[in-house]
């Protein structure tokens, strides 16, 4: 990112290693929507010659002094949060707002990211996990971000066995809600979306329901579809700054409505965003919002690591564009700001 609006390539010195950091030479990488809010909405400010990326696995090049279990050679998932351990908000509970709110999200935002022949990692026992041999590449690169926003996604959302779930958005955020959704052991699953090529991934991934929002009112339609009832459990995964209207629409008294959406400026104008006022209850109806940045650290990429070892879900499925080389790497990023109807995810392979 050279500055709002403006992407390039731009040569930087390789970065320094602190005593309990590591230097990574990447293998996979992925563009993110949050990129696109980044450059071409001026989400979090101007930034000059930054560079971008959060989603990556590697391969350690160095690591300091006081790192205990990584060494060059390894290969590493790297998530896209990496926390202060040590932090007053860590041992709150909540390390991806260490220091500041999401300010564990330090990858092309508090410093370079990951669109790097070289990039560096805080804390890297507490940062890194091992990647294991049986996860290809391009799933591996899904783990970072993806699973494991989209998973926290369902995971707010406190769904039970056999809860009515509705998904809206589903981008590779919200299909991988629907797989938590699924793995949390939903019954109905309600995906909204448009995109054919998006649907049948929804399906596999365990969409029992599509809803169509340019066919018709998403409210009314999932209404209809309960008899009037509503969900169990929304998760917000797209949309624009209305979105949380049809949100608490179709949302039961006592629903969780957790959103993974990130409402940066340039998708409305203004700071407001508007909640339907009957929708909610009148603010009565305990149909309580929780939000969430992508949750990081080393667990939660073991976990999720484990997740796809044994079968549970395969992220490969949204690796819809696959390139080799840097030189793909701003093709990729436009992908994802241009959204072809057939693009779920680009992934770039780097020889490492
Ligand atoms: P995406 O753009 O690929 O998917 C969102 C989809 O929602 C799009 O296909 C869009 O057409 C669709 N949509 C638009 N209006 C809609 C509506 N009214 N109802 C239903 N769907 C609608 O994006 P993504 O990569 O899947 O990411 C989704 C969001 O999550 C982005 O805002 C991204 O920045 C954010 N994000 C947040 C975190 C986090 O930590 N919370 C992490 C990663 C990404
Ligand atoms: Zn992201």
């Amino acid at each position: 990112m050279l500055k709002i609006g403006e992407i390039g390539w731009i040569e930087k010195d390789k970065p320094k290693c602190g005593p309990s950091d590591a230097i990574i030479k990447p293998l996979a990488i992925a563009p993110c929507t949050s990129d696109v809010h980044t450059v071409w909405e001026g989400a979090i400010g101007q930034r000059h010659n930054m560079i971008l990326g959060h989603e990556a696995v590697g391969i350690v090049n160095e690591v300091g002094r006081e790192v205990k279990d990584f060494k060059p050679g390894d290969r590493v998932i790297v998530p896209a949060i990496t926390p202060d351990w040590g932090s007053e908000a860590a041992q709150r509970g909540f390390p991806s707002h260490s220091g500041v709110a999401l300010g564990g999200w330090k990858f092309s935002n508090f410093k370079d990211g990951v669109f790097g022949e070289y990039f560096h990692v805080n804390l890297a026992d507490s940062n890194l996990a091992l990647l294991p041999d049986k996860i290809p590449l391009e799933a591996a690169v899904m783990l970072p971000d993806m699973l494991s926003t989209g998973f926290m996604g369902a995971e707010n959302a406190k769904i039970e066995i056999g809860f009515s779930v509705a998904v809206l958005g589903i981008g590779p955020v919200g299909l991988s809600s629907i797989a938590g959704a699924k793995l949390k052991g939903a019954g109905r699953i309600f995906g909204v979306g448009t995109r054919p090529k998006l649907i049948k991934i929804a399906k596999k991934y365990g969409a029992t329901d599509i809803i169509n929002y340019k066919k018709g009112n998403t409210s009314e339609q999932i209404m209809d579809a309960t008899e009037g009832e509503g969900v169990d459990a929304v998760i917000v995964a797209g949309g624009g700054p209305d979105i949380l209207i049809d949100a608490l629409n179709i949302a039961k008294p006592g629903a969780k409505i957790s959103n993974i959406n990130y409402f940066g400026r340039g998708i409305g104008e203004g700071d407001i965003i508007p909640i339907s006022r009957s929708g909610w209850g009148f603010g009565m109806a305990q149909k309580d919002i929780v939000t969430g940045l992508c949750p990081g650290g080393r667990l939660r990429m073991e976990r999720l690591a484990q997740i796809v070892i044994h079968g549970r879900m395969d992220p490969s499925l949204m690796a819809s564009h696959v390139f080799k080389g840097f030189d793909h790497l701003e093709k990729a990023l436009l992908l994802m700001k241009d959204k072809p109807q057939d693009l779920i995810k680009p992934v770039v392979l780097l020889d490492g």
